[in-house]
């Protein structure tokens, strides 16, 4: 990469210009394994291909701290090839594996936190991909779900089964899901404790304590959308409260769960983060932030590339062509 960077940087320029014109790249992350985790995503992006990005990325952007880069954003100051970096849910590799990483390169970086699966706490798309890790035996029957008796007698089954009961229940109302996955766990692997895949608190302290950032995701990371608005408050204060006990600060960023426009979220839950203190928020709808953009709906990008070359190139195109972002409209 070190090589073709200073072209790089060059054509980096005409592509994501600063000042009045800036435009701010931001990346999601979520999980970060060790290894390539055979029954999560195909565009999972593994601890080798983190270490790629964040090089590639230190030689060809200037990446800043995502409430900085907003601010300079609004002021027309922002450096050319501006970047900032994120990661949503608070997960524990986040910490062990990806922090080093981004300490290497000198990069900051802000993490989106759902205070109630801190610790002990499992999210429930991991409460199916474990439970079906874990499951001994052959096949589940799912009829209580719709889905029949479904095989898991391997690698392969166990990831079908997964995108299958993921797809069932991801929608639900939020208490019928989390009994869903209850229930799963139960038929899946009686009796097993989950395993342990979220941050502590003092992993958080220390991360706010190196100058990352903290941003807020809900505690119980529901779909906005399949809420009433005084239990989306509720859920959203909450996680700040909680984040602002755990680090002295209540947080200024936020993502929405899930995240995209229109969809997962409304332009009533962009007024309730106002009301409640958030400056600046994040979608997950593709796009580069240009100045034009609602500084609610900042949208975000997520790369998967092996070939740091090609990463670069993908970002730039998604800084050319990405600036009409989807954002939920304002009703009202
Ligand atoms: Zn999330």
């Amino acid at each position: 990469m070190t090589a073709v960077s200073p072209l790089f940087r060059a054509a980096g320029r005409l592509v994501s210009p600063g000042g009045s014109k800036g435009k701010l790249t931001i990346l999601t992350y979520h999980r970060v394994p060790a290894d390539i985790d055979p029954l999560l995503s195909s565009d999972q992006v593994d601890a080798q291909k983190f270490a790629k990005h964040m090089r590639a990325i230190s030689e060809c952007f200037n990446v800043l701290p995502l409430p900085q880069a907003i601010e300079h954003l609004e002021r027309g100051t922002l450096p050319a090839r501006a970047l900032s970096i994120t990661f949503d849910d608070g997960y524990q590799d986040n910490y062990t594996i990806a922090l080093p990483i981004l300490q290497r390169h000198g990069l900051k970086a802000t993490f989106f936190v759902c205070s109630g699966y801190l610790n002990e706490g499992l999210m429930f798309n991991d409460v199916i991909v474990e439970a079906l890790r874990a499951c001994p035996s052959a096949d589940l029957n799912l009829s209580w779900l719709g889905l029949g008796q479904i095989p898991v007698h391997d690698l392969v089954s166990k990831r079908l089964a997964s995108e299958k009961i993921l797809g069932a229940v991801k929608y639900l109302p939020f208490s019928e899901r989390e009994e869903a996955c209850g229930r799963l766990w139960q038929s899946a692997v009686p009796g097993k404790e989950r395993p342990r895949l979220m941050m502590t608190d003092e992993q958080i302290r220390k991360l706010a304590s190196l100058g990352m950032t903290i941003g807020g995701h809900t505690h119980t990371h529901p779909i906005l959308n399949r809420l009433d608005l005084d239990s989306a408050r509720e859920d959203i204060a909450l996680n700040r409260r909680m984040l602002g006990a755990l680090i002295g600060q209540e947080p200024v960023v936020f993502a929405y769960p899930n995240g995209r426009p229109v969809r997962d979220y409304g332009h009533e839950h962009v007024k309730l983060l106002k009301e409640l203190g958030y400056q600046s928020a994040v979608s997950t709808a593709w796009g580069v932030a240009t100045q034009s953009c609602d500084r609610y709906q900042l949208p975000r990008f997520s790369p998967w590339d092996d070939n740091p070359r090609r990463l670069v190139l993908r970002l730039f195109k998604n800084a050319l062509l990405g600036q009409r972002p989807l954002t939920a409209p304002d009703a009202s």
